[in-house]
């Protein structure tokens, strides 16, 4: 079993020529769906064919009513606390070219707690893998990754999104980390003092690269995204998790791109979902499947919503 620990937010989306300047009043195309990078993760564990449970928080709205009806339709075990706040929101403005502007609300997200992890021990001791990322509360991520460490599952922490503060402990407890590009160069700049530009690290020579995952986190495994280019898996010399190397690249597959949206979160839920299911299996299998299924999440539009099914990409793809 997975069991995935973060937000739910309600995404509320309006495509507009431009992105509005202040003052202004533009009209767009809207559409809301399913998001919050805990949720978008989780959703991809259980649609790449894991057992799945998803800890969180959640307001006594209809953004809860909907976070509730979601995971019995993708069979997600859902562990939420019930918060006064109201369930997380975000305000996403997205421009003819793509760029957007977003704003969160994280509402009942930042009640999520220590105490009520705690509650979930048995849940996460138990696990195989345990997934995080850093739209929670830190203290309370920080304890998931805690019991996970102890009880031998995998903690794997997502340092996402690139602003928000990661504690040194979180790095120490994870056993692997998944950042990309902006939040590679991030942490690099704030436990390291190493000035790496963001858009030069896919460029970089890969003992280059190696050295600064090593760096970062000195005990585990790094998996850098990259975007289009695919993404780099460093491990440590002791821990190779299957692997004939310690450091290698993985090509993106070519695709029909409409929405990059959520494509780090299909990554992760998915690498997450291949670890824990076929622990036996070399970690480059689990990437490998991974970056098939981020892939065929850009084909469609959304957030959650744009999550494949494992059968979509065995049809696509091959096994
Ligand atoms: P994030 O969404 O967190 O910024 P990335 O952009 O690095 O993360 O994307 C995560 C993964 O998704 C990449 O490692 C790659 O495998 C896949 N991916 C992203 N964009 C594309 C694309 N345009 N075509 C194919 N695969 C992609």
């Amino acid at each position: 079993r997975v069991v995935v620990v973060g937000s739910f937010n309600v995404d509320h989306v309006w495509t507009c020529a431009c992105l509005p300047r202040p003052g202004e009043t533009l009209a767009g195309e809207y559409h809301t769906g399913p998001g919050g990078k805990g949720f978008n993760q989780a959703t991809a564990t259980a649609r790449a064919g894991a057992a799945t449970s998803f800890v969180c928080a959640l307001g006594d709205d209809i953004g809860g009513q909907l976070a509730r009806a979601l995971a019995v339709a993708d069979g997600i075990d859902l562990r939420d606390l019930r918060s006064d706040a109201p369930t997380g929101t975000a305000g996403i403005y997205v421009d003819a070219q793509g760029r957007n502007s977003i704003v969160i609300g994280p509402g009942a997200n930042a009640a999520l707690s220590p105490a009520f992890v705690e509650a979930q021990r048995a849940l996460l001791a138990g696990a195989a893998a345990v997934l995080v990322q850093l739209e929670s509360p830190g203290d309370a991520i920080a304890h998931a990754l805690r019991i996970a460490h102890e009880a031998g599952a995998l903690a794997v922490l997502n340092p996402a999104p690139a602003n928000a503060t990661v504690a040194g402990d979180l790095l120490a407890l994870a056993a692997a980390i998944t950042p990309n590009e902006t939040e590679f160069s991030g942490l690099l700049a704030r436990h390291h003092s190493e000035d790496i530009a963001a858009d030069s690290v896919a460029g970089m020579d890969d003992a280059r690269l190696h050295a600064l995952c090593r760096r970062l986190l000195p005990h585990g495994s790094v998996v850098v995204t990259l975007g289009a280019a695919g993404c780099f898996v460093s491990h440590a010399a002791s821990l190779l998790r299957g692997d004939t190397h310690p450091h290698y690249r993985v090509a993106a597959q070519r695709v029909r791109t409409i929405d990059t949206t959520g494509a780090g979160d299909a990554f992760n839920g998915a690498l997450v979902a291949a670890l824990a299911t076929a622990a036996s299996r070399p970690f480059a299998d689990a990437v490998g499947f991974a970056t098939r299924y981020a892939a065929l999440s850009t084909e469609h539009a959304g957030a959650a919503a744009s999550m494949p099914q494992r059968a979509d990409v065995v049809a696509r793809f091959g096994a």
